[in-house]
């Protein structure tokens, strides 16, 4: 069991970027202060052979640009918010649209672009990180000085722990998330069609073409493509007008202690499963890659790897008739969400 920290980068303002090293068991994982980003998860295959199953990039600089949310930690709210405004109190916000007329991920200096500050601790002799992040009144245009912490803890059994606390002094809308890409084959080795998925999950949000989920839903999957209650290759289903998932599911019972999703790759033995607290998950099958270079040359395509984004529903701080995601003054906001890596 160990944590050690290393120099990583420099930002164009001077400041270094620090690279965190935790190790437990057969497993490392490494993490950044940069967007606080999960960089790596090292992993012996059934055979013993070590793969990293995180997709990113090698060295510090291309963090520093633009990529597709590589391992990095997403706030204020994740997913989208439609025509990139929301009310509350009567009082309209205005937000950056970085995705069209939609606001993306917190927008344009997300969290994942902010330097956090980072603690080396150990809880009960696991290896735990605290980043914490303090984001002012007005930042991205959502209202109140919000105070965020993340704990990572990583233990022997392959388990790694996200545990999410914020406090703000005014109420504001708060969905965080982590954007890390797996593929259990290694990272680089292909796609990930053929992982199969289990999802406990009896609805999901239908959306428009721009993902903003559409009145009415959820909807059941129940003989649809999104049905995954049963262990389904992620591939099985696309084609006829699905080139690949991007949906909210939602959770059919969110509880830390049991994983709402298994996911299995045969040929190297490797599973992921994942328990949250959120209510619901986004199922990204990384439709949007298109041949980025990560590490050591990788080239990431279509279906490189997938996210399971644990979350409010998209669009929340509009929707009344969706669970609200508000921080609220004088209450802890708190969500976690742990990915348990195994071999079998
Ligand atoms: C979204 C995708 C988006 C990706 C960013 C996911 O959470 O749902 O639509 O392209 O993040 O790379």
């Amino acid at each position: 069991m160990s944590l050690c920290k290393k120099q990583f980068g420099r930002l164009s303002t001077g400041e270094d970027v620090s690279l965190y090293l935790l190790e437990a068991g057969d497993y490392k994982a490494s993490w950044c202060d940069y967007g606080a980003t999960w960089l790596s998860f090292v992993m012996p295959d059934r055979r013993g052979i070590k793969d990293d199953v995180i997709l990113g990039f090698s060295s510090f600089p291309p963090y520093a640009g633009k990529h597709p949310y590589f391992g990095a930690t997403i706030g204020r709210v994740a997913n989208r918010i439609a025509d990139s405004k929301f009310a509350l109190e009567g009082k309209e916000y205005k937000l950056f649209a970085n995705d069209g007329k939609n606001h993306l991920h917190g927008g344009r200096r997300g969290f994942n672009r902010s330097l956090w500050s980072a603690e080396m601790n150990s809880i009960g002799g696991d290896p735990a990180l605290r980043f914490s992040l303090l984001s002012p009144d007005g930042d991205e245009g959502y209202p109140g000085n919000l105070e965020i912490a993340l704990t990572i803890t990583l233990k022997g059994n392959g388990e790694l722990s996200l545990d999410y606390e914020a406090e703000s002094d005014k109420p504001t809308p708060l969905n965080l998330t982590n954007h890390a890409y797996f593929n259990l084959s290694g990272e680089g080795a292909g796609t990930i069609l053929n992982h199969r998925l289990t999802l406990n999950c009896s609805h999901y949000l239908r959306a428009a073409s721009d993902l903003i989920p559409i009145q009415g839903t959820p909807a059941l999957v129940e003989g649809s493509s999104f049905d995954f209650r049963q262990p389904k290759p992620m591939g099985k289903d696309l084609g006829n007008g699905l080139s690949g998932y991007d949906h909210c599911f939602v959770i059919d019972s969110p509880d830390l202690r049991k994983p709402f999703a298994l996911v299995s790759e045969e040929h190297s033995g490797r599973e992921l499963s994942v328990s949250t607290t959120s209510p619901a998950v986004q199922f990204y099958t990384g439709n949007f890659l298109d041949g980025i270079i990560g590490k050591h040359g990788s080239m990431y395509g279509k279906h490189s790897g997938f996210c399971l984004e644990t979350e409010y529903y998209p669009d929340s701080p509009n929707r009344p008739d969706f669970q609200s995601c508000l921080a609220e003054p004088g209450k802890k906001w708190h969500q976690a969400t742990k990915y348990s890596f195994s071999i079998h």
